[in-house]
C-alpha cells in the first residue's frame, strides 16, 4: 500500500545556499557555476531504495526568499518530508535553519517530521568554510533528524540525501499506521 504513494518532498533554506543545484544534480546530473534565481520549480522522480522498492518523489524546489509568512507555512502543510539546506560557507543560511525548523513543527502540530538537514557546498571546505560539522551535527542531534554534508558541484553525498529522507518517511509512515 505504501508503495502507491508519493513521497512530497520540499526543500527550504536560503537563497544561495544550493537548493536548485542539488535538485538538479539528483534530477538530471547537472550543476551550473552561473545563479540562476528561481521562485519555485516542482520535479518527478523515482528513487530505488531497499531491495529495488522504488518510490515516486514528488520534489519542490523553493526560492528561499518566502517574503510572506503564508507561503512558508504553506510548504510546511504541503510536505511530508523536507531538506533543510544551509551553505557550510554561510553562517546566516545556518541560523536560518531553526527558524524553518520551528515554522514546520508548530504547522504539523508534530516533532515527528521526516527531515534531513544538509550542510552544502562541502567543495569549498579548506577555504571558505564558516559552519563546523560539529556545529552541523549537533544541531541535526537537537532536531532529531539526520544530518549530511553534500557537494552539488562534486556530486557528493545529493543521492544519500534522498535515500536517508526517502527512508525516515517511510519509517514514519509505518508508525503511523501502527
Ligand atoms: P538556491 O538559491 O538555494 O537554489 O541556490 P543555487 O542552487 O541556485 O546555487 C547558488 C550558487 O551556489 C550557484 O552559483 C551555484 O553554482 C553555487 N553552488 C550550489 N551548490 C554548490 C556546491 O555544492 N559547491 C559550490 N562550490 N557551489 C555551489
Ligand atoms: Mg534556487
Amino acid at each position: 500500500m505504501l508503495n502507491n504513494k508519493n513521497c512530497p518532498i520540499i526543500l527550504l533554506g536560503d537563497s544561495g545556499v544550493g537548493k536548485s543545484s542539488i535538485t538538479l544534480k539528483f534530477i538530471r546530473d547537472t550543476f551550473e557555476d552561473v545563479y540562476n534565481p528561481t521562485f519555485e520549480n516542482s520535479y518527478i522522480a523515482e528513487l530505488d531504495i531497499n531491495y529495488g522498492e522504488k518510490i515516486r518523489l514528488e520534489i519542490l524546489d523553493t526560492a528561499g526568499q518566502e517574503d510572506f509568512i503564508n507561503l512558508r507555512d504553506h510548504y510546511a502543510r504541503i510536505g511530508e518530508a523536507f531538506i533543510l539546506v544551509y551553505s557550510i560557507t554561510c553562517r546566516g543560511s545556518f541560523n536560518e535553519m531553526k527558524h524553518i525548523k520551528e515554522n514546520i513543527t508548530n504547522i504539523k502540530q508534530c516533532t515527528d517530521v521526516p527531515m534531513i538537514l544538509v550542510g552544502n557546498k562541502v567543495d569549498l571546505s579548506n577555504t571558505e568554510r564558516k559552519v563546523s560539522i560539529e556545529e552541523g551535527k549537533s544541531l541535526a542531534r537537537s532536531f532529531g533528524c539526520a544530518f549530511i554534508e553534500t557537494s552539488a558541484k562534486e556530486n557528493i553525498n545529493i543521492e544519500e540525501t534522498f535515500k536517508t529522507l526517502v527512508n525516515d518517511w517511510k519509517k514514519s509512515k509505518e508508525r503511523k499506521v501502527n
